[in-house]
């Protein structure tokens, strides 16, 4: 063939789907190869405990138990798999077992020019980064405690710096440790930008501008998404960065502007207020339109009373570089059309992501987007409209744009791929958090939602307003420590949706979010005792439905 080179399964992406799905496949064959290990180990140091032994990887297979697929397959090319035995060690002669995979990733810069390495956003641009800065942020509030509880510690200023060298050290250590699970797997690493070809073939090209062609029998497109600029806001794009900047900041980006109203906009608008930065949101219509607006409204309530300017109702207009490095953003108030204006050192768009689809040559292999999402439209299988080409995460249609969702979904395609599995991915139930100074998480039906599913009349919420024991001594507020249990209202009350707000809430809202998966009811909550004294106890103690009237406000303990 011409020159290109032939895989089984090709991944375009090396993010947190793409490196799943990619490590999954060779994860069946290295599961097997532990099995043999264990059973050939007891068999030959039984046989010969001093000397080297060889096996026939046939009869490692039948001693091992493997299944009659895998005993099939690996049993046509025994000469590939000899295991040497000494007392001591193992080795595995065969570099060509499993399935032949390869991932093509690649980084474009941003337009300020930022670049990273692999393991895609979750891991450079978006979960880890910013959760290590929401920790720089929540540590500030403690050292604002800690005199309270006795400690004589002196109120020190944040210095960006030290904090952005500790997070990007980790950072590399993260795309590190990914390519050496590649490695270690077997699967093949292109650092190139992919586009299709034809159906079965994908073109990449380095970043020298040197092309490979590689084909395959299924290829997984796993390419993500990247933040969006706006399109009519004058200076949005010479001047503005986006998070896809804001982790890699050597300095401190100073008196920051945050644009949007995503979950994206208010964790960084949190952790910059926290670090001590002036902080501004400017919010256009609904905060985390996509969640509870009440937990919504409560989220920015704390905000605010925390020292995050937060404007509603505004949209920028105009970004202009002032003579020395500070930038002067004017918008309009969208009730009263009037103008206004102010000064900051940076101007953070996080108005939602574009998925990465457009230098990916869809159309050459026929496959199908949304017009208007330009995701890539997607079966129950992760199938797009040409069945042997798959799409998982953030650039799937109607897919949650969370790491977690895009991990399982790309391991259980992979183990569909090579036949372990006909299991799809449960897309229902998956839990969340959202990280701002007072985090919130939740899993399930929003209020509003369950409401528009089951009406009114058959939905109950508990709910609670409580005071995290931490906040007593310090005399923090906790006018915003709410919890909400949305539920049928016919016995046994099917929990359909809960909703933290409070300290830790991925932690409490990650261990309900299995009962709730597992169809736990509202009298099954009730009767968890729950541990003492926690926030999350507050969940197995709620009592007040809303429809009750009654005070929800949790007293004594
Ligand atoms: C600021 C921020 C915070 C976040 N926080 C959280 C959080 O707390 N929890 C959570 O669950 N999720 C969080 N997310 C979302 C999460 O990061 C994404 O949902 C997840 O990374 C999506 O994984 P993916 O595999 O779909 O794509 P990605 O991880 O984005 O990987 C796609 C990869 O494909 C590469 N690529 C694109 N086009 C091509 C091409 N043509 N050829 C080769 N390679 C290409 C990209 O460069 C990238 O490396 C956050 C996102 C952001 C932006």
């Amino acid at each position: 063939m011409d020159g290109r080179q032939c895989y089984d399964l090709l991944v375009i992406g090396g993010g947190s789907g793409g490196l799943a799905c990619a490590k999954e496949d060779h994860a069946a064959f290295y599961e097997i190869l532990s099995q043999w290990t264990r059973a050939a180990s007891i068999l030959t140091f039984r046989a010969s405990p001093t000397g080297p032994v060889m096996w026939r990887s046939s009869v490692l297979l039948r001693v091992s138990g493997a299944s009659p697929s895998h005993t099939a397959a690996w049993t046509r090319r025994p000469s590939h798999l000899w295991l040497l035995h000494s007392p001591m060690d193992w080795v595995v002669s065969s570099a060509q077992l499993g399935k032949k995979v390869a991932v093509l990733d690649y980084v474009e810069p941003s337009p300020r020019g930022t670049r990273w390495g692999l393991g895609g956003t979750c891991v450079n641009v978006g979960c880890i980064p910013k959760k290590l800065m929401h920790q720089a942020a929540l540590l500030g509030g403690m050292i604002r405690d800690a005199p309270h509880y006795g400690w004589r510690v002196a109120q020190a200023p944040h210095d960006w710096a030290t904090m952005a060298d500790a997070v990007q050290n980790h950072v590399k250590s993260l795309n590190w440790g990914h390519r050496v699970q590649l490695q270690d797997r077997k699967v093949k690493y292109f650092n190139v930008k992919a586009s299709f070809v034809d159906t079965h073939t994908v073109c990449g090209v380095s970043k020298g501008g040197e092309e490979t062609l590689l084909s395959a029998e299924h290829i997984v497109i796993a390419t993500g998404g990247r933040p969006r600029y706006p399109t009519h806001v004058e200076g949005a794009l010479e001047y503005g960065i986006t998070s896809d900047d804001l982790f890699w900041l050597k300095e401190s980006p100073g008196k920051t502007l945050v644009v949007g109203a995503s979950y994206v906009a208010l964790e960084c608008a949190g952790f910059l207020t926290g670090l001590g930065l002036d902080t501004t949101v400017m919010i256009r219509s609904v905060p985390l339109r996509a969640f509870d607006q009440q937990m919504a409204l409560l989220v920015t309530e704390h905000m605010a009373g925390h020292g995050t300017r937060v404007l509603r109702g505004c949209a920028p207009e105009r970004v202009e570089k002032l003579p020395g490095q500070q930038l002067r953003v004017t918008w309009v108030d969208l009730a009263s059309d009037r103008k206004d204006a102010g000064t900051f050192d940076t101007v953070l768009w996080a108005i939602g992501r574009v998925p990465e689809t457009a230098s990916l040559n869809l159309e050459k292999a026929g496959v199908r987007t949304n017009p208007v999402t330009g995701k890539i439209l997607v079966d129950a299988q992760e199938a797009t409209s040409i069945p042997h080409i798959y799409a998982i995460g953030d650039v799937a249609e109607g897919r949650p744009e969370l790491t977690p969702t895009a991990i399982m979904a790309g391991r259980l395609l992979a183990q569909r791929l090579s036949g372990r599995t006909s299991d799809l991915m449960d897309y229902s139930s998956v839990p969340t958090t959202v990280f701002t100074p007072l985090e919130y998480g939740c899993v399930g039906l929003s209020e509003e939602a369950a409401v528009a599913r089951h009406g009114e009349e058959h939905v109950e919420v508990y709910h609670a307003f409580y005071k995290p024991l931490e906040f007593t001594v310090p005399q923090r507020d906790a006018s915003q420590c709410y919890v909400k249990m949305v539920c049928l209202r016919e016995p046994p009350q099917l929990v359909l949706g809960l909703h933290f707000l409070g300290p830790n809430a991925g932690e409490v809202t990650q261990g309900f979010a299995l009962g709730i998966k597992c169809g736990a009811s509202f009298q099954q909550v009730i009767r968890t005792v729950g541990i003492h004294p926690t926030c999350a106890e507050e969940v197995a103690k709620l009592r007040i439905s809303k429809r009750s009237g009654l005070d929800p406000t949790v007293t004594g303990c």
